[in-house]
């Protein structure tokens, strides 16, 4: 599947992802507040912080989705501040989105036909026949996602938790070198959302795929990630490990006022 292991241009040591002083503004309203972000090869971090506080913005303005406001994106040692999505996911830099976009009225297999499509050539050819060997890799992404039952179903009758791994399926279809995985676990059953911890642990491991993982549940990251950055407000609250980041006084206020604790 997935190849990528370290970043070429970064000898693996650089980081691969490096948002500086982004600042994003809708009307009055400052969404993302000058924050500094960085994502290694093969590291997964994750990106918490209260609704609203800017998370989501903030992917946008990393995958390009959105322009910035001020402030600069890197991925893989190139400057992509005035890059187009596209030509960022063709780079290595795939991602998911909160509400979901998948097409419900088209089977499983062809979502994951059409995601490497678009990534490859733009939308102009978004209906081309697909090759052979994309119908493999898609194939092996639908086995490795436990969704081969529903394959040649329409996406629309998936439950929430198997559109959330069709999306994943997706954003690998292009190989990507990173994925910013936005609220993988929203609307999603319990018991789906261990095995999708476990598919992202094993692309991290296997693939050395690295994560930025947005989430607004700080439980499911503690266990994926390493390093957490915390926002509020749009601004950087706290960045550090996940047990020291449970702990921290400003996080917990920001989460529940001073009453409560994130630990459970
Ligand atoms: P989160 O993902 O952390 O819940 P968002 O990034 O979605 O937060 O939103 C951050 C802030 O920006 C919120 O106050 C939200 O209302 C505002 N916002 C998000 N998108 C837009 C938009 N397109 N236009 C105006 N305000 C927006
Ligand atoms: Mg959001």
């Amino acid at each position: 599947m997935t190849t990528a292991t370290t970043s070429k241009s970064s000898g693996g040591t650089q980081p691969l992802l490096v948002g500086r002083g982004i600042t994003k503004q809708f009307g009055g309203l400052v969404a993302v507040d000058n924050v500094d972000i960085e994502v290694g090869p093969c590291e997964m971090v994750g990106l918490i912080g209260p609704n609203g506080s800017g998370k989501t913005t903030l992917f946008d303005c990393l995958s390009r989705v959105r322009d910035v406001t001020v402030g600069s994106v890197e991925f893989d040692g190139q400057d992509i501040t005035g890059k187009r999505p596209h030509k960022v996911a063709q780079l290595g830099l795939s991602r998911t989105f909160q509400l979901l976009r998948v097409y419900p009225a088209l089977t499983v297999l062809e979502n994951m036909e059409l995601s490497v499509q678009w990534r490859d050539v733009g939308l102009a050819s978004l209906f081309r026949r697909s090759d052979s060997t994309t119908r493999d890799q898609a194939d092996h992404l639908i086995d490795f996602l436990m969704l081969t039952r529903l394959r040649d179903e329409e996406a629309g009758t998936l439950s929430g938790g198997q559109r959330r791994l069709l999306e994943i399926g997706m954003a690998l279809m292009s190989k990507p070198k990173m994925i910013l995985l936005d609220e993988a676990t929203s609307g999603v059953n319990p018991s789906l959302v261990e095995q999708i911890k476990e598919r992202l642990v094993e692309i991290n491991r296997r693939d050395g795929v690295a994560f930025l993982l947005v989430e607004h549940d700080i439980r499911f990251v503690k266990d994926l990630c390493e390093r957490v950055v915390v926002l509020n407000y749009g601004a950087k609250l706290a960045e550090g490990r996940p047990d020291e980041i449970m702990e921290n006084r400003d996080v917990i206020e920001a989460y529940f006022g001073d009453s409560g604790s994130v630990a459970t």
